[in-house]
């Protein structure tokens, strides 16, 4: 693939390393490409970060045809950039894209684009402890009409944005609403896909958890509302008498890069994991006799997430004492130093540039 590059006339000054936050900051460039019905993609260009011109009718504004993705950038002690398994990011773009009538990007195509923007950006890439350079690529409908159907024309695009450490105040556990009342997905709807709707049906959950003083939200299934689903945007494992346990793949879960991960790392370590349908008062029956030992989130931006503290509207666990389980902070250990290359890398997940 041919990438045309357009300079920026200025740099912008670096953002203090120290304050970061998630998001907020972004770098000079972006990676920009377009698709046309009868032409495929065509014209991949990086070019200064700026606004785009989208026409008021165009299709995204509407009808919320879109899909993204997130992983991370780590600058290894040698100084050289690592990502973590960022192939499967994009063959769940493509998946994601699937469910969504977006047409597919090549897999190998977009991580060339991508490379090319981060050796760009190389300066970008920020070096103090916990922070990292976060990427995210998406695909929207751009077509300029108001029909509910497909779009003939979608733009894909890489933005880049320096993240400061997740745990800026230490490695600690969170308290989690469980959902009751709204969901996040249903069978045979978009749970399984990384779609920009299933984040704007989530957001007045997560706001009215954060009013009752919980971080986030533990969703259950959307039929009957009993059985475990997925924490905000992690994977939720459970550590009950020894076994790791996870909610099984049922479609309306995000299968996440995180949690096959973690899957495989206690595999390794000799650890029963199962993945099954889990109902959320075997979890509390569990509590009740001491019998869980830990509960986690699992994603991208925090890498592990411990759970303190479980809540319904009537029942309230505390887990593992309020306290970090052993097993998420050796889970968190181990991962981030695969991540940013302090440990050998067994199983061949990290890409070095
Ligand atoms: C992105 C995401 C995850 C975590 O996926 P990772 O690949 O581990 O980052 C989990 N659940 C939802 C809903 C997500 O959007």
């Amino acid at each position: 693939m041919n990438i045309t590059i357009i300079k920026a006339k200025s740099l912008k000054e670096k953002p203090d390393p120290k304050a970061l936050g998630f998001g907020k900051h972004f770098t000079d460039y972006m990676f920009e490409m377009d698709y046309f019905d009868g032409k495929g993609w065509i014209n991949p260009t990086i070019k200064p970060y700026e606004p785009l011109e989208l026409h008021p009718s165009s299709l995204i504004l509407h009808y919320g045809q879109a899909v993204f993705e997130g992983l991370k950038a780590y600058k290894s002690q040698e100084g050289k950039t690592l990502l973590f398994r960022p192939e499967q990011n994009f063959e769940r773009l493509n998946i994601s894209s699937d469910r969504m009538c977006i047409p597919e990007i090549n897999v190998n195509d977009a991580m060339d684009a991508m490379y090319k923007l981060l050796e760009i950006e190389n300066d970008w890439i920020p070096t103090f402890e916990g922070t990292s350079l976060y990427i995210r690529p998406f695909i929207f409908a751009n077509e300029n009409a108001l029909g509910v159907s497909t779009s003939a024309h979608f733009k894909f695009m890489i933005i880049l944005t320096p993240v400061g450490a997740y745990y800026s105040e230490g490695f600690s556990p969170v308290k989690i609403y469980v959902e009751q009342k709204y969901v996040r997905a249903v069978p045979g709807g978009v749970g399984m896909a990384k779609t920009a709707g299933n984040y704007a049906a989530s957001i007045k959950a997560q706001y009215e958890a954060k009013k009752k003083g919980y971080s986030q939200v533990l969703w259950l299934d959307g039929c009957e509302h009993k059985y475990v689903e997925e924490v905000g945007t992690m994977n939720v494992f459970f550590k009950v008498n020894g076994e790791v346990i996870t909610p099984e793949l049922n479609g309306s879960i995000l299968s996440g890069i995180t949690r096959n991960s973690v899957i495989q790392l206690l595999k390794s370590e000799g650890y029963k994991v199962t993945e099954r349908r889990i109902e959320l008062k075997e979890i509390f029956d569990a509590a009740d006799k001491g019998e869980l030992d830990e509960v986690f989130g699992t994603g991208t931006a925090a890498v592990i997430s411990p759970v303190g503290e479980l809540a319904t509207d009537d029942k309230k666990i505390t887990i593992s004492d309020g306290k970090v389980g052993k097993l998420s902070q050796w889970l968190y250990n181990e991962l981030t130093d695969i991540q940013n290359g302090i440990k050998p890398d067994k199983f061949g997940w990290v890409k070095t540039l």
